[in-house]
């Protein structure tokens, strides 16, 4: 494991004295996990649950899933998978000892996951007992042109409960195990991505609260646990106020939010970019750093339209943006709670931090001492 020892450690405690913000991380493998610990994360801001599924076997049991003819073949690919969730987030839960695990719901479009080659169409097609050609035609339904702007995110949820569901129970039953086991009270906090609307958040809510009632009524103890959202819609953003009355916190996930303020596609961007800073169009890559005058304006009015309406909603940013130290202060002049980065960001993200909360420190007793 990675340590922060040594005189780097001591510093490390001294900013950590002076910082206001919580720095977590986003991770959703063990080692990750253990990792951002030893650097001194303070919890999981981000486990995107998609990432847990690109493994060979699970993979096949996911495209069995997508591709099952109804919802009941759905749900029995959702059985298998089940188990395997569970057992993910029980060693995460253990990993972080009653530290936040936010946990977001399958947020990627589902193509994502389905086969490509006539190797892997044939391994599903004998799985699910139908012809190839069939299959390709079940795969090629899903194709979409915008897949970013398509079926995706709480979509998913609304399209599919069954698959938030699974998801939602797993969490349950591997709070009260990973809290059994280890002694260490588990608040999960489920994230459902890519919200634009109150009623999004409402309607997967719903199947999530379904869910805990059912777990806990089967494990005979209460389950404490959080739903919130992602921002990173505009309109998200902008409603921010009517969303916040169903969510108990917000994140803001300025990836997509940089994308969609600026209509940049966060995948094809890159070359571009790099001209516009050559022809000093851009100062600097949005996707790297916030930009302060679109996407940081959305998130201060999405901060304060939350907590209007409700008072002290936990706020967090768990965009690349979380891990970058220009973009940090920002979070800190937003009043954000929490910064969420990756692991081998955490260190930096602490410093920052800490700084930021100097600076806005020594900035208030400098207007203090003007006025
Ligand atoms: C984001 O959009 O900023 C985010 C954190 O989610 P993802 O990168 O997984 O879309
Ligand atoms: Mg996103």
């Amino acid at each position: 494991q990675p340590e922060l020892s040594g005189d780097f450690g001591r510093i490390m405690e001294w900013a950590d004295a002076s910082r206001r913000m919580t720095v977590r991380t986003n991770a959703e493998t063990p080692a990750d996990a253990r990792a951002a610990r030893s650097f001194g994360a303070e919890g999981i801001g981000l486990c995107r649950t998609e990432h847990m599924f690109f493994e060979d076997d699970r993979i096949n049991v996911m495209r069995e899933m997508i591709l099952a003819e109804d919802e009941a073949g759905r749900r029995a690919a959702l059985a298998k998978l089940l188990p395997m969730q569970r057992s993910d987030f029980i060693e995460l839960f253990s990993i972080m000892h009653g530290l936040p695990v936010t946990i977001r719901l399958l947020d990627p479009p589902l193509h994502e996951f389905l086969p490509k080659t006539d190797e892997e169409i044939a391994d599903v097609a004998a799985v699910l007992s139908i012809d190839p050609s069939e299959l390709r035609q079940r795969v090629d339904a899903l194709h979409e042109f915008n897949p970013m702007l398509g079926h995706r995110g709480c979509r998913l949820a609304i399209s599919y409960p069954e698959i938030a569901e699974m998801q939602a129970r797993a969490i349950f039953e591997a709070a009260v195990e990973a809290a059994h086991e280890t002694g260490a009270a588990v608040v999960p906090e489920i994230m459902v991505p890519l919200v634009g609307l109150r009623s999004e958040l409402d309607y997967v809510k719903e199947r999530i609260e379904t869910v805990a009632k059912e777990v806990i009524g089967e494990a005979g103890i209460g389950i404490d646990y959080l739903v919130g959202t992602m921002i990173e819609l505009p309109r998200a953003a902008l409603r921010a106020g009517v969303i916040a009355e169903a969510a108990d916190f917000f994140s803001f996930g300025t990836n997509d939010l940089t994308q969609t303020t600026f209509g940049i596609s966060r995948d094809d961007a890159a070359p571009f970019l790099a001209t516009y800073q050559q022809k000093g169009i851009i100062e600097q890559d949005p996707f790297v750093s916030l930009d302060f005058e679109g996407v940081g304006e959305l998130i201060m009015i999405a901060a304060e339209r939350g907590r209007r309406t409700k008072n002290g909603l936990k706020l967090g940013i768990c965009g690349e943006h979380g891990g970058d130290p220009a973009s940090i202060r920002f979070c800190e002049e937003a009043g954000l709670d929490y910064v969420s980065c990756s692991p081998f960001r955490v260190p930096i993200a602490r410093l920052a931090a800490a700084q930021a909360a100097i600076n806005s420190g020594s900035e208030a007793q400098a207007s203090a001492a003007a006025s």
